[in-house]
């Protein structure tokens, strides 16, 4: 029976596209994707055609019975997104779900992600990260759960927008402190890539010190909490009544 494909496709520079994907992309019938505008583009690139259909934020549980009904009818259906990992703070996360209660398969393509990407360079991420993705635009509604975040011990990967990235980063401070380390991953895989590794205490001064580097797309990786020094007053007393009762 039909599957639907759930594609990854570059951040930015084309060669980061698998050969899988271009033959999953040229072997199916329909492609879902988020701006149909945009991943004509990347279609025409690649010498693709093959139609597309939007499958967005504001359509998706309509797109999805769609989806359901070319499975159904046979068709071969691959779902991508503008760049990236579909279904990773991007539409697909409902239409998969949907695909999969029908009794479809649904089958990973997989490539690049810009958190695993950013991840990857990090060097933080020696035990686990905590995906958070995008943070509330509102300061107040930011700051609540970044203080829900201070004491994880894996490293935090976030997405945000260049027009919010030095208040969030701001609010990080406020939140976690200057010592903690910060990975600004800014415009990864294409030309104006920059990557740096700094405290969260010299963060701001460093966006301030060049305009162009609030521009283009970010995703910010922060240090997991320290590790606690020595035993807590309460694995202290819990130790010592256990102590008390050995032999
Ligand atoms: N699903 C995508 C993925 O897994 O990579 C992410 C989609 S999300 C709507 C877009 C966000 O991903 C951007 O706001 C930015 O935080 C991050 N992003 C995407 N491309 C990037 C790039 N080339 N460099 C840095 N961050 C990027």
């Amino acid at each position: 029976s039909s599957s639907l494909y759930v594609v990854a496709t570059p951040l930015g520079n084309l060669g980061d596209i698998s050969q899988r994907a271009l033959d999953v992309l040229r072997g199916v019938d329909i492609i879902a994707a988020e701006d149909t505008r945009h991943s004509q583009r990347l279609l025409d690139a690649f010498g693709i055609r093959v139609r597309l259909t939007a499958l967005h934020q504001h359509n998706e549980q309509k797109a999805a019975d769609q989806l359901v009904h070319w499975l159904a009818e046979g068709k071969r259906v691959a779902l991508i997104s503008d760049a990236g990992t579909p279904a990773i703070s991007d539409p697909g996360a409902r239409a998969v779900a949907r695909v999969r209660q029908a009794g479809f398969a649904v089958v990973p393509v997989p490539g690049a992600c810009a958190a695993v990407a950013a991840l990857s360079v990090s060097g933080f991420a020696e035990g686990g990260f905590r995906f958070v993705g995008f943070l509330p635009p509102k300061s107040a509604a930011r700051l609540t759960v970044l203080s829900g975040l201070v004491g994880e011990r894996d490293a935090l990967v976030f997405y945000e927008a260049p027009h919010r990235v030095v208040e969030c980063v701001t609010d990080m401070l406020a939140a976690f402190g200057a010592a903690r380390e910060l990975l600004v991953a800014r415009e990864m895989t294409k030309l104006h890539e920059e990557i740096v590794r700094l405290p969260l205490g010299e963060a701001v001064a460093w966006f301030a010190a060049d305009d162009n580097r609030v521009r283009g797309e970010f995703v910010l990786v922060v240090q997991g909490a320290p590790e606690p020094e020595g035993l807590s007053a309460e694995a202290e007393r819990v130790l010592g009544l256990l102590l008390a009762e050995l032999p």
